[in-house]
């Protein structure tokens, strides 16, 4: 922790600091920086409580934590390893299928044929976050065995999202991986609660969120629970196609911060497919562990998101199978 202190400030006056900064911060080792004063903390939990005590005292200009001591348990990298349901080991990993469930027919189509084409859990998204109150909203809880289906003739695990807490001890019922989308990354009590449902969790990264603040929210998920962690770079569009992009180097420096799997979807970052087949490469040339990508059987008769979402034989031409 840097604690910077007013320009000016007297020898005296920095001094009298000391006592105060030592009940604010128990058991910590300050030295002098050149701004200021460099505190090591033993316990960086309870520095984040402090600080806005610390900036309350005469003379200091501001802190600073380092990433490692706002999220201690999201950057305890070296102690990490996924192990389920999810295998990093081999390869990218390829989580794929249509934006929404819309019907069972369809999706049980695009199940089988995405794992034919090299699929390793499927999208199974029942309740959508929708910027028009107007648009679909998903097919919600009659999807349940839709995807339970797909899962049993697949054997593959499924991805969906929680939109609300109220949904997360159903769904994780049946499903392997609860999705925090953009819109929900900053949801704290939908984080605690998907932390505490013992299922993985993947994590998008908000649009125009900074690193600090993602790896806040998987600190949140961390310290409620959650044992397996994904994250999910996802770029900062929203509707337009007009400045695609994925955030490739915040994506590397999450994966060396936390040592978490790292997955970039390059459908909502493009908003197109053929942009999306490009983005993807890209994605994975840079180091992403894994592509969240929308793919079906039919993305020509797709209420939601068809112009992004590639064919099955698009698909099958990125996974190299
Ligand atoms: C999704 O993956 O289904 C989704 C809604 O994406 P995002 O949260 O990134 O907008
Ligand atoms: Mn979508």
């Amino acid at each position: 922790m840097i604690i910077n202190l007013q320009k000016n400030l007297s020898a005296a006056a920095g001094r009298e600091l000391l006592p105060a900064l030592a009940r604010l911060l128990p058991g910590c080792r300050l030295r002098r920086a050149p701004s200021g004063l460099a505190a090591a903390v033993p316990d960086p939990r309870g520095a984040a409580d402090a600080v806005p005590r610390i900036e309350n005292l005469p003379g200091v200009a501001g802190v600073l934590l380092s990433h490692a001591e706002l999220c201690p348990l999201a950057c305890a990298r070296d102690k990490r390893t996924f192990s389920k349901p999810l295998d990093f080991r081999r390869g990218p990993v390829f989580i794929a299928g249509p934006c929404a469930v819309e019907e069972e027919k369809s999706y049980l189509a695009s199940a089988l044929a995405l794992k034919a084409a090299g699929a390793h859990a499927l999208r199974a998204a029942l309740f959508k976050p929708r910027s028009s109150p107007y648009a679909f909203q998903g097919i919600g809880w009659p999807g349940l065995k839709i995807i339970a289906k797909a899962k049993k003739l697949t054997g593959l695990p499924l991805v969906t999202e929680a939109t609300d807490t109220r949904q997360v001890g159903r769904l994780s019922a049946v499903c392997d991986i609860l999705q925090v989308g953009a819109r929900n990354m900053r949801n704290y009590e939908l984080l605690k609660e998907a932390g505490r449902s013992g299922r993985a969790v993947l994590l998008k990264r908000a649009m125009h969120a900074t690193l600090k603040e993602w790896l806040l929210s998987a600190e949140y998920l961390l310290r409620h629970g959650a044992k397996e962690l994904l994250l999910c770079e996802r770029g900062d569009s929203v509707f337009s196609s007009d400045s695609p992009g994925l955030d490739l180097g915040l994506m590397r420096e999450a994966k060396k911060l936390t040592g978490l799997p790292v997955l970039a979807d390059p459908s909502h970052a493009s908003r197109n497919r053929e942009i999306a087949g490009t983005l993807a490469v890209r994605a994975l040339r840079a180091g992403a562990d894994g592509l969240l990508i929308e793919a079906s059987v039919s993305p020509e008769t797709a209420r939601v998101d068809g112009r992004q979402t590639l064919t099955v034989a698009s698909f099958r031409a990125l996974t190299g199978k």
